[in-house]
Protein backbone atom coordinates (compact mmCIF):
# COMPACT_ATOMS: atom_id res chain seq x y z
CA UNK A 1 0.00 0.00 0.00
CA UNK A 2 0.97 3.67 -0.66
CA UNK A 3 -0.24 6.30 1.44
CA UNK A 4 0.96 10.06 2.22
CA UNK A 5 -1.09 12.88 4.61
CA UNK A 6 -2.64 14.98 2.87
CA UNK A 7 -3.18 19.06 3.98
CA UNK A 8 -6.22 20.79 2.79
CA UNK A 9 -5.35 24.47 1.14
CA UNK A 10 -9.13 24.94 0.54
CA UNK A 11 -12.69 24.15 0.29
CA UNK A 12 -14.73 24.72 -2.34
CA UNK A 13 -18.30 24.97 -4.41
CA UNK A 14 -18.48 25.36 -7.87
CA UNK A 15 -21.00 25.82 -10.73
CA UNK A 16 -20.29 23.69 -13.58
CA UNK A 17 -21.31 25.76 -16.96
CA UNK A 18 -23.69 24.21 -19.16
CA UNK A 19 -22.56 22.70 -22.50
CA UNK A 20 -19.24 22.42 -20.93
CA UNK A 21 -17.62 18.93 -20.75
CA UNK A 22 -18.24 17.37 -16.97
CA UNK A 23 -14.49 16.04 -16.76
CA UNK A 24 -12.84 19.50 -17.87
CA UNK A 25 -15.04 21.70 -16.11
CA UNK A 26 -13.22 20.08 -12.96
CA UNK A 27 -10.11 19.91 -14.19
CA UNK A 28 -10.15 23.74 -15.26
CA UNK A 29 -11.76 24.51 -11.80
CA UNK A 30 -8.45 22.64 -10.25
CA UNK A 31 -6.02 24.72 -12.31
CA UNK A 32 -8.10 27.78 -11.67
CA UNK A 33 -7.73 27.44 -8.12
CA UNK A 34 -4.11 26.27 -8.32
CA UNK A 35 -4.80 23.29 -6.37
CA UNK A 36 -1.93 20.56 -6.84
CA UNK A 37 -4.47 17.77 -6.09
CA UNK A 38 -7.85 17.44 -4.82
CA UNK A 39 -10.74 15.27 -3.81
CA UNK A 40 -14.64 15.64 -5.56
CA UNK A 41 -17.91 15.30 -5.40
CA UNK A 42 -20.39 16.18 -7.46
CA UNK A 43 -24.24 15.81 -8.90
CA UNK A 44 -26.20 17.30 -11.99
CA UNK A 45 -26.98 16.37 -15.10
CA UNK A 46 -25.32 15.71 -18.73
CA UNK A 47 -26.82 15.56 -22.15
CA UNK A 48 -24.95 12.60 -23.06
CA UNK A 49 -21.72 10.76 -21.59
CA UNK A 50 -18.95 7.96 -22.81
CA UNK A 51 -18.28 6.15 -20.11
CA UNK A 52 -15.41 3.85 -19.98
CA UNK A 53 -15.14 0.31 -18.43
CA UNK A 54 -11.25 -1.15 -18.04
CA UNK A 55 -10.98 -4.69 -18.99
CA UNK A 56 -9.24 -6.29 -16.60
CA UNK A 57 -7.98 -9.54 -18.49
CA UNK A 58 -7.28 -7.12 -21.97
CA UNK A 59 -5.55 -4.60 -20.21
CA UNK A 60 -7.72 -1.77 -21.98
CA UNK A 61 -10.60 0.59 -21.84
CA UNK A 62 -13.73 -0.37 -23.52
CA UNK A 63 -15.57 2.89 -24.14
CA UNK A 64 -19.47 3.31 -24.41
CA UNK A 65 -21.48 5.94 -25.58
CA UNK A 66 -24.66 7.37 -23.93
CA UNK A 67 -26.28 9.97 -26.14
CA UNK A 68 -29.26 10.73 -24.36
CA UNK A 69 -30.17 12.44 -20.90
CA UNK A 70 -28.83 11.05 -18.04
CA UNK A 71 -29.03 12.41 -14.52
CA UNK A 72 -25.85 12.51 -12.30
CA UNK A 73 -26.80 10.75 -9.55
CA UNK A 74 -23.53 10.13 -8.27
CA UNK A 75 -20.17 11.69 -9.02
CA UNK A 76 -16.85 11.18 -7.09
CA UNK A 77 -12.96 11.03 -8.14
CA UNK A 78 -9.82 12.95 -7.65
CA UNK A 79 -7.38 15.44 -9.20
CA UNK A 80 -3.94 14.54 -10.13
CA UNK A 81 -1.04 15.12 -12.52
CA UNK A 82 -0.56 12.69 -15.63
CA UNK A 83 1.85 13.28 -18.08
CA UNK A 84 2.32 16.87 -16.05
CA UNK A 85 -1.30 18.10 -17.04
CA UNK A 86 -3.96 17.77 -14.35
CA UNK A 87 -6.57 15.18 -14.86
CA UNK A 88 -9.82 14.41 -12.96
CA UNK A 89 -10.33 10.83 -12.73
CA UNK A 90 -13.95 10.49 -12.54
CA UNK A 91 -16.34 8.36 -11.53
CA UNK A 92 -20.12 8.76 -11.66
CA UNK A 93 -23.48 6.82 -11.24
CA UNK A 94 -26.11 7.76 -13.96
CA UNK A 95 -29.79 7.20 -14.25
CA UNK A 96 -32.53 7.01 -16.98
CA UNK A 97 -35.77 8.62 -17.28
CA UNK A 98 -36.77 5.31 -16.11
CA UNK A 99 -34.86 5.34 -12.82
CA UNK A 100 -32.52 2.71 -14.42
CA UNK A 101 -28.34 3.17 -13.27
CA UNK A 102 -25.57 3.33 -15.44
CA UNK A 103 -22.17 3.68 -14.07
CA UNK A 104 -18.16 3.77 -14.70
CA UNK A 105 -15.61 5.88 -15.34
CA UNK A 106 -16.86 9.11 -16.77
CA UNK A 107 -14.51 10.09 -19.88
CA UNK A 108 -16.32 12.49 -21.28
CA UNK A 109 -20.20 14.16 -20.87
CA UNK A 110 -22.02 17.86 -21.63
CA UNK A 111 -23.00 19.69 -18.93
CA UNK A 112 -26.60 20.70 -18.81
CA UNK A 113 -26.29 21.77 -15.28
CA UNK A 114 -23.42 20.51 -12.34
CA UNK A 115 -22.98 21.16 -8.63
CA UNK A 116 -19.14 20.39 -7.68
CA UNK A 117 -17.48 20.22 -4.33
CA UNK A 118 -14.14 20.12 -4.14
CA UNK A 119 -11.30 19.63 -1.14
CA UNK A 120 -7.58 21.04 -2.65
CA UNK A 121 -4.56 19.74 -1.59
CA UNK A 122 -1.40 20.86 -0.85
CA UNK A 123 0.74 18.07 -1.75
CA UNK A 124 0.74 16.50 -5.74
CA UNK A 125 -0.30 13.44 -6.87
CA UNK A 126 1.53 12.46 -9.52
CA UNK A 127 0.43 9.28 -11.75
CA UNK A 128 2.38 7.14 -13.50
CA UNK A 129 1.98 3.51 -15.34
CA UNK A 130 1.86 0.67 -13.18
CA UNK A 131 3.29 -2.80 -14.58
CA UNK A 132 0.93 -4.62 -13.61
CA UNK A 133 -2.09 -3.47 -14.13
CA UNK A 134 -1.09 -1.49 -16.94
CA UNK A 135 -2.86 1.38 -15.50
CA UNK A 136 -1.35 4.98 -14.87
CA UNK A 137 -1.58 5.07 -10.77
CA UNK A 138 -0.47 7.18 -8.07
CA UNK A 139 3.32 6.57 -7.52
ZN1 LIG B 1 -11.53 5.15 -13.44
Amino acid sequence: MNYREVTTTGEYVARLETGADWREEIETFAADVGAAAGWFSAIGSVEDAEIWFYDQDDKEYQSVAFDEPLEVAACVGNVSHLDDELFAHTHAVLSRASGQALAGHINAGTVFAGELYFRAFEQPLDRTRDETTELDLWL
